[in-house]
């Protein structure tokens, strides 16, 4: 375990915003907890949050070196929290064992993929993990979950429901010696016969032709949720403006585009202070240089109110606000 009091966590954050937790405290996902106090944020890659202030308590970093990944003869593979997620698929792909291919290139680590129940190209993690080992921070034990028990949904988990009550220690995947790729996101229709490790590559220079590098912009990825609707609530905006994607039946509703509403609301390319909307992809909000989280809110809530004002949708954010 190592102890840094005082430090900025500009490069602990993917959005690059520069603020200071007053203390960091760097773990591995086995060693023992330390007693705490005061106010911790558990911090993976930092791919998915937004700070708005200095952290007054302390941030436990997991360190992603930490620990080795175990395959079961059944093919499961048991992975440490704080290991960077891209970095597993590339294991089990060397390894021939099958499923993550479709999350490949998504920022973050293993813990934080049940957290949000990550999902890109047709795969989410919910299809692919089969439990989770963690440390109940309430009452101080071990604890392990079953798939259904991690509650998962759209970009959420029991977890989420819940922040700080679980420290996530170990994730099982529930993978496979068989390749069948999913191809079932339409821009991947084309590769039929691609090998897992071609469709890797194809779904990573995908991703990075419509979102921002993190070494390049800063951003969280997709700065808010599709919204769900009713079958009404779509046929109206859809009967207004025909030309709206069509939505598809998800979540006991109809699941519409965030990004073209953003888009439709005259966003796409906008700069508000020093927090911008990628210009590929609406609902990508990044750090044009030297930003800070409150600018990145102002941004949002400009977004919000102008989507709600037109299309009468809320949108919340898939990003954490810190
Ligand atoms: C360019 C870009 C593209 C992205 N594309 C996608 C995408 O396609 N699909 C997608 O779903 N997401 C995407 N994201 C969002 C992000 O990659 C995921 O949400 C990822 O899972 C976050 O991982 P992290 O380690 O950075 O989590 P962090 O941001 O560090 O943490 C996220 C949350 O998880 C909690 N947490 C982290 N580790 C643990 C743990 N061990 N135990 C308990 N709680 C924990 C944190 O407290 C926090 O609440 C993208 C982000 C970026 C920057």
């Amino acid at each position: 375990m190592k102890v840094y009091e005082n430090i900025s966590l500009r490069e602990y954050n993917t959005f690059g915003i520069d603020v200071r937790a007053r203390r960091v405290v760097v773990i591995d996902a086995d060693e023992p907890l330390p007693v705490l106090e005061e106010p911790f944020l558990i911090l993976g890659a930092g791919s998915d949050v937004v700070f708005t202030r200095d952290y007054p308590g302390t941030v436990l970093l997991l360190n992603p070196d930490a620990a080795d990944v175990v395959m079961q003869p059944d093919g499961t593979v048991v992975a440490p929290a704080g290991m960077v997620l891209d970095r597993l698929i590339q294991w089990t792909l060397e390894r021939g064992v099958y499923g993550l291919e479709n999350l490949s290139a998504i920022p973050g680590t293993v813990g934080a993929s049940v957290v949000q129940n990550v999902g890109a190209y047709g795969v989410e993690a919910k299809d692919v993990v089969s439990r989770v080992e963690a440390y109940d921070l309430l009452e101080r034990r071990p604890v392990a979950f079953s798939a259904e028990e991690c509650r998962f949904g759209y970009r959420t988990s029991l977890f989420k429901s819940q922040p700080g009550r679980w420290f996530i220690r170990r994730v099982h995947y529930r993978l496979s010696h068989t390749y069948t790729p999913n191809l079932t996101y339409r821009a991947l229709e084309a590769l039929p016969h691609a090998t897992a490790a071609e469709l890797r590559q194809s779904i990573t220079d995908l991703r990075w032709s419509k979102l921002p590098k993190p070494e390049e912009h800063g951003s969280a990825g997709s700065f808010f949720k599709n919204p769900v609707v009713d079958e009404a609530v779509y046929r109206r905006i859809k009967s207004e403006h025909p030309d709206m994607p069509e939505a598809h039946a998800a979540e006991g509703g109809y699941k519409l585009s965030a990004g073209w509403l953003i888009d439709r609301a005259g966003w796409k390319g906008r700069t508000m202070g020093r927090a911008g909307v990628w210009p590929k992809n609406a609902l990508v909000l990044y750090n044009t240089g030297g930003c800070t989280g409150p600018e990145v809110v102002a941004l949002a809530e400009a977004i919000q109110h102008d989507v709600q004002q037109q299309f009468g949708i809320t949108l919340i954010p898939e990003a954490i606000i810190v």
